[in-house]
């Protein structure tokens, strides 16, 4: 096998498309659903085109995902908290870029992205001068639809290709008076024709846009202002730190491809659902009985690459 990061004949190893270090967080999300073959799989999901040298040497990566997401997204946050987030931003590039590179290829997909320089960026510990023609956004997910998470499945941990970052709000007032409204059935998406990949990320109560470019081409820090004021999410930078803003709304939640403008009426649609919800009896007892049953699925698969990276 030609490794993909060195080029050389080598045997292969098992690399994890999202590292087993983050998935021992999450023991109670022991199934992986691939949404683009409609496949459930119930072991860890892996590539194998890596040798165990690249492996090895990218494991650093792994271990920052651990230590990041354990330390801000394990918890909950209820849709009035702005956690500060502090992260270092060279190193929560490469962990993006590489799940990604990874879910790329594990789909087959095109991986033009993945340079020659880009791979060493990923591959060097040592190199920790951020890709200045990528951009992260971060922001919190809050359930505040009437659906509990449990009615999806265990969807804590998500990554798709290509979200779609809307032009124009979701929910369009007929008459502000009369709350009246209608759903636009194809909101216009963001044209960025620089953009050459793009994927969307969740990690529990953590969500990131990671949004690469053609280098040299787009004014990247123009492209920031935009998009941080168009989108209810902080723009990552070498700073390290941010206040997070809450990213979901009544009808993006479930659908971590789906991208509102800061403005959507959506969000006071989901004001309404919370306050509608938050005193719900029923769905309180049935939250319990739910975490109850995470609690036995984590006894009854215990995860077999514990403090694996
Ligand atoms: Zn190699």
């Amino acid at each position: 096998m030609k490794c993909i990061y060195c080029g050389q004949d080598k045997k292969p190893s098992r690399e994890h498309i999202i590292s087993a270090a983050v998935l021992d967080l999450f023991p109670e999300c022991y199934l992986s659903i691939d949404m683009t073959k409609g496949i459930v799989h119930e072991a860890d999901p892996v590539i194998k085109d890596v040798c165990s040298d690249c492996n090895s040497k990218i494991a650093y990566i792994d271990s920052y995902a651990k230590d990041f997401i354990g330390a801000y997204f394990l918890k909950k946050y209820s849709y009035d908290e702005n956690p500060i987030l502090r992260y270092d931003y060279t190193l929560l590039q490469k962990v993006l870029l590489k799940y990604a590179y990874n879910d790329l290829r594990a789909h087959r997909r095109d991986v033009s992205f993945f340079d020659q320089e880009i791979r060493n960026y990923i591959l060097d510990e040592a190199n920790c001068v951020p890709m200045s023609n990528i951009i992260i956004m971060a922001g919190v997910a809050v359930n505040r639809t009437p659906a509990p998470d449990f009615l999806y499945g265990n969807l804590k941990l998500q990554m798709i290709e290509s979200p779609m970052l809307f032009d124009e709000t979701m929910v369009d007032f007929i008459d502000y008076n009369e709350w009246s409204f209608k759903l636009r059935e194809y909101p216009k998406r963001l044209e960025m024709p620089d953009l050459l990949m793009s994927y969307a990320f969740r990690f529990n109560s953590g969500q990131f846009l990671l949004l690469c470019f053609e280098k040299l081409k787009t004014d990247i820090e123009q492209e920031k202002i935009v998009l941080e004021c168009s989108y209810p999410y902080a723009v990552l930078n070498e700073t390290g730190e941010a206040e997070l803003p809450l990213c979901t709304s009544y009808l993006n939640y479930h659908h971590l491809g789906m991208v509102c403008l800061k403005w959507d009426p959506a969000f006071e649609l989901s004001y309404m659902a919370q306050r509608a919800n938050e005193n719900n009896e029923a769905l309180q007892e049935l939250q319990q009985k739910i975490d109850q049953i995470e609690k036995q699925i984590v006894k009854e698969h215990p995860r077999k690459y514990v403090n694996s990276s």
